[in-house]
């Protein structure tokens, strides 16, 4: 057996990338992330190739001081929490600082940031973990992130990227999502130059539905406002007459993150039962608002799949809302019509 040793930083930060960083879309969610962490109002994403060989995203938020941009690239080096107590009120969508160091260690990629207050921004570049260049250049304020060349050093996990065509989907499909949880955010994404979509950050869900989904969706909604033992959900749930075969029309937001939960959607779908037909699911957009105490985002790394304290009382709460909403009597008369 060969002695026991500690791994090079290098080593241990491509092993860690692995956690974060799967495809194309890990790393557009970590910096779009980013961006609207920094309180960015618009927000650009171009890729090509799927984003394996290219990735630029622009903000125009808060940006990084000079003297902070390599720490920024640092394994835990995070600005939005000091201590595991910070996480019972997080308001940032990051805060385990892994996203930069995870996706420097996997790809070649260039920063160009520049904070309001600073007449100079800065450009730093590095590659597979190793810092290629540091100086100062001039830059609109904000942010912007280009990554090249996704697991060029890394050969066993570039094998099961798919291709170019799955890959832009899954990145369109989370933008979706953040825009859906980010109606404040213009978000514009751009997949070989062609645009796929753009939201105009009015503040309105209502708008992004109809940007996302089109007219047919965006006129067969009903808005939902419900408020129950702290927990408030709004949003939007489509009429009976736009069901789907799958639960790909089910979005559900956290505190403005997105999350995956079969519990909610058990609870829409048991509310929705006398309403719709067999096998069919519905259409919502369901943001719910509480207390960061009572829900876990720190489950895994992708924070996608949340622990609330009180799920039985989350399961009543979201069928109630969603069951009463539905019993308005306008609508019960439209889904009597016939499709
Ligand atoms: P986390 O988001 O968990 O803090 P990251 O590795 O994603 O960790 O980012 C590290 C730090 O870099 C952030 O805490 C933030 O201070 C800074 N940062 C990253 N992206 C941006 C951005 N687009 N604008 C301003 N600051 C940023
Ligand atoms: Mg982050």
């Amino acid at each position: 057996m060969p002695h026991i040793h500690v791994l090079d930083q290098i080593t241990i930060d491509k092993i860690a990338a692995g956690e974060v960083i799967e495809r194309p879309a890990s790393i557009v969610k970590e910096l779009v992330e980013n961006a609207i962490d920094a309180g960015s109002t618009s927000v650009t994403v171009e890729i090509k190739d799927g984003g394996i060989s290219f990735i630029r995203i622009r903000d125009n938020g808060c940006g990084i001081p000079k003297e902070e941009v390599k720490s920024a690239f640092l394994r835990h080096s995070t600005s939005k929490i000091e201590t595991v107590e910070d996480l019972s009120h997080i308001a940032s969508l990051g805060f385990r600082g892994e996203a930069l160091s995870s996706i420097a260690a996997v790809t070649r990629t260039e920063v160009i940031t520049k904070t309001k207050d600073s007449d100079l921004g800065t450009k730093y570049v590095i590659e597979g973990g190793k810092e290629v260049s540091l100086e100062e250049t001039g830059a609109p304020d904000g942010t912007t992130f280009l990554v090249h060349q996704l697991f060029y050093n890394v050969p066993a996990r570039r094998k099961f990227l798919k291709t170019p065509m799955t890959e832009a989907g899954h990145v369109q499909d989370l933008l979706m999502h953040l825009a859906l949880s980010h109606p404040e955010v213009a978000l514009q994404f751009l997949n070989n130059g062609q645009e796929k979509l753009r939201t105009s950050g009015n503040g309105k869900l209502k708008d992004v539905i109809y940007q996302i989904y089109g007219r047919d969706v965006a006129a067969n909604l009903i808005e939902l406002d419900y408020e129950k033992g702290g927990l408030r959900i709004t949003g939007f749930l489509g009429k009976p007459v736009i069901t789907r075969g799958n639960r790909n029309f089910e979005n559900f937001f956290v505190n403005g993150r997105y999350v995956k939960s079969g519990m909610i959607s058990k609870a829409l779908e048991d509310a929705y039962r006398d309403f719709v037909m067999q096998h069919k699911f519905p259409f919502a957009v369901l943001h719910f608002h509480l207390n960061g105490e009572e829900v876990d985002i720190n489950v895994h790394p992708t924070k996608m799949e949340l622990r609330f304290q009180k799920q039985q009382e989350v399961y009543g709460t979201v069928f109630e809302a969603v069951h009463r909403t539905l019993l308005e009597p306008e609508l019960i008369q439209r889904a009597e019509v016939p499709e």
